[in-house]
């Protein structure tokens, strides 16, 4: 099949995050006239695992939960992306993922390809000590697939630094050692080899990528009002950062709720609040908000911070930011993304905004190898420099070829990719 079979041929499950990043490479394919083998070679997954692990939990009953692990594309480096703790997780979404980890860690300079890994379980419905278990039945499981220079996991929706931790003692004990040989595993607690700053990292990325698309259009944080849907780890540092700048967080929305206030939300409040309580409900500094008018609110930038598929053909033209600054992964449906592109609303796409953790684990990665101790002083700016840097140069072909940001940064993207796989020559 020539080119004229990419342009022909649409994605059908388009609302969903495979859909989305196969869609994207679609697209990406027609504008770099990639003949159909290379296409192929790219939107299928070198490695795509599917593991059941059944541990006992504390009650004594055995639990059976299915877990993921796919490794897009190696051509750069070993994999590296995140583990997703969802009850709703697929094959399909973690398989979306893999692919754009692939994108984001070519877009932003690190030595790495794609990957991703998925449990299906939902975290809030278990204590600390059950999903330790877990997380630990899942790293047994998929070991002969973790390694430096295989996948290496990092936290996601629904994990964080702890689990991190435990996936590390869990293969440094396997080996009846107390540190892993390399850098099995990023995002961990700094005690135990983490880095300091990766918590923060995602969520900054995102706050520097707005503050460069703010000076381009030479408007000022100051006072700009700021909608964050996602209170995690993305979405609540980025709030938090962007609120430190001035800005005001005039609505913000989680799994459990939306919350307005035009005059400003009290962020660090909020989020006491929801590790408090664990849900909206209750918060006195704002309104609830109905969750279908969040995407309407009045405001001049919108984050969406926390799942995928939320920015849609139904809701993008309801949208007022005229900034949006995706910290989520896979955030806009293609559809959703043509009608914002059509408004001509400046959309900073995932692999770039959100790139911002994965470059952090890279810092992680060579300090753990290295056995060096990095400041954090020494991190943010490194982070700060690079994500400008990366910025500048989506940004400067994004002008010069008159396409929207996220062509642009998949471009410079998949060539990289490409070229490295030219390099590396053809396999037998
Ligand atoms: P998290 O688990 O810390 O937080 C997720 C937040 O999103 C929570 O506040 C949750 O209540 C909310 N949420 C979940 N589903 C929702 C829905 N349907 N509607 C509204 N709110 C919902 O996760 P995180 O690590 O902050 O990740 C958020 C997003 O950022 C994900 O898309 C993830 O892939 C992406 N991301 C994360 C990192 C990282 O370093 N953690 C890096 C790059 C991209």
């Amino acid at each position: 099949m020539k080119q004229k079979g990419l342009n022909r041929m649409k994605t059908t499950v388009r609302a969903s995050i495979l859909g989305t990043a196969t869609e994207n490479l679609r697209q990406t394919a027609v504008r770099l006239k990639l003949p159909d083998g290379l296409f192929r070679k790219l939107v299928d997954p070198q490695e795509r695992v599917e593991m059941t692990v059944n541990p006992i939990l504390s009650n004594g009953k055995m639990i059976h939960v299915r877990t993921f692990l796919v490794r897009h594309n190696d051509a750069i480096g070993p994999s590296k992306g995140g583990i997703r703790m969802t009850g709703q997780v697929t094959l399909d979404d973690v398989t979306g993922l893999a692919m754009e980890m692939t994108w984001k860690c070519s877009l932003i300079g690190v030595p790495f390809g794609g990957g991703k890994a998925g449990i299906q379980c939902d975290p809030a419905t278990l204590n600390e000590a059950d999903k330790e278990t877990i997380i630990r039945s899942f790293t047994r499981g998929a070991r002969r697939h973790i390694g430096p220079e295989i996948y290496i996991p990092a936290p996601d929706m629904g994990t964080n630094q702890l689990d991190m931790g435990h996936i590390r003692d869990c293969i440094s004990y396997s080996e009846g050692i107390s540190i892993t040989k390399g850098c099995f595993v990023t995002g961990k607690p700094v005690i135990v080899g983490g880095i300091v700053g990766r918590t923060e990292a995602t969520g900054k990325g995102v706050v520097y990528s707005i503050k460069a698309a703010y000076d381009r259009q030479v408007k000022r944080l100051d006072g700009a009002r700021v909608a964050v849907q996602g209170m995690g780890n993305v979405g609540g540092i980025a709030a938090l950062e962007i609120a430190r700048l001035g800005a005001r967080i005039v609505a913000a929305e989680d799994i459990s709720g939306a919350i307005a206030n035009p005059a400003g939300l009290d962020v660090k409040a909020l989020l006491s609040h929801l590790k408090k309580a664990g849900s909206m409900k209750g918060f006195k500094g704002g309104k609830p908000l109905p969750v279908e008018r969040f995407f309407e609110t009045d405001c001049d930038i919108l984050i969406p911070a926390a799942a995928g598929s939320q920015i849609t053909a139904e809701n993008a033209g309801k949208i007022r930011a005229t900034l949006i600054a995706e910290g989520a992964n896979a955030p806009t449906t293609p559809e959703g993304d043509e009608i914002l592109n059509r408004r001509g609303v400046f959309v900073v796409p995932d692999i770039l905004c959100n790139a911002g953790g994965v470059f952090v684990s890279y810092l992680e990665y060579t300090q753990e190898t290295q056995r060096e101790q990095m400041t954090l002083q020494e991190v943010d700016r490194r982070l700060e420099e690079r994500m400008n840097e990366r910025f500048t140069e989506v940004f400067d072909r994004s002008r010069a070829k008159r396409i929207p940001m996220r062509f642009a940064a998949m471009d410079i993207a998949v060539r990289k990719v490409l070229e490295a796989t030219q390099a590396r020559g053809l396999l037998p």
